[in-house]
């Protein structure tokens, strides 16, 4: 699923190219996308309205509108936002869930094969309150490690649910978790609350780390993931522990191991040296 990475390197590629432009028409193949909206209100709310701002919260991308609305996707597992300067293919039309044709024929289209992702349409109350349940955001500058350690204190839940609960911490999900906790040499299932602070500043630091790495190379492309011009991300070059159960460690060349014993999701850790 997109991750904070993803959905940022989205935002930063489609903002350009659709900040300021008025939405000409709207077109919504499927309304099973939608959440706390209508079709007939989506339609009528971006028909003619312009996106003044783009930017990014937790996994969410979110277009804030001329009229103080803002639209807000979660793309999930097989969704992604593209802006085409030309017509689109029959392929691209049949997956098109949304596609909002801009002034001077520019397409801003959200993809989603599945139909897994989500649209919300929030005014400022709405979007006040959604965003308030979300936790603090790790690349802010005033994400510091004691901010982090506050974030994770007094739950005994695994460690890397506790990081991956969009309440506590935003943006993470399972590929960064598992890396953050190989490069920080951390047991991914020791309860939260049994970190030291030590540790604790270890985690923060390779949480920070990874994401900004991940960034930097576009986000991690295992199935359907695009970036805001249709371009695979490439850090999944660099994995070093998510999708490579049964691989050997790149610090201790011991065989790495995949469980789902932490809430279902597929953990993979070096029983080596990570503790
Ligand atoms: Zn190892």
């Amino acid at each position: 699923m997109p991750e904070l990475p993803e959905v940022e390197t989205i935002v930063r590629d489609v903002a350009p190219r659709l900040v300021g432009r008025r939405i000409r028409a709207v077109r919504l193949a499927k309304s099973d996308v939608l959440r706390r909206v209508s079709r007939r209100r989506l339609v009528a709310t971006l028909t003619g309205n312009i996106v003044v701002h783009a930017h990014r919260r937790a996994k969410h991308a979110v277009f804030l509108l001329k009229s103080g609305h803002r639209l807000i996707v979660q793309p999930r597992m097989t969704g992604s936002l593209i802006v085409y300067d030309r017509p689109l293919t029959a392929d691209e039309t049949r997956y098109a869930v949304l596609t909002c044709t801009l002034v001077g024929r520019r397409l801003f289209v959200y993809r989603d094969v599945r139909r897994l992702g989500t649209i919300l349409l929030l005014d400022d109350r709405g979007w006040a309150s959604y965003t308030a349940r979300i936790g603090p955001e790790p690349l802010e500058p005033d994400f510091s490690a004691a901010r982090f350690a506050a974030a994770l204190r007094g739950t005994r839940t695994a460690v890397k649910k506790a990081i991956m609960d969009q309440r506590r911490l935003a943006g993470v999900g399972n590929i960064y978790a598992n890396e953050a906790l190989f490069d920080a040499r951390i047991d991914p299932s020791r309860p939260a609350n049994r970190l030291t602070t030590a540790e604790l500043g270890d985690l923060h630091a390779a949480i920070l780390d990874v994401l900004r790495r991940a960034l930097a190379a576009s986000g991690t492309t295992v199935r359907d993931y695009r970036t805001g011009t249709g371009e695979p991300g490439s850090f999944q070059l660099e994995l070093k522990a998510y999708d490579r159960g049964g691989q050997p460690c790149v610090r201790c060349g011991h065989r790495l191991v995949t469980t789902h014993a932490i809430d279902g999701r597929q953990t993979t850790l070096c029983a080596f040296c990570q503790r």
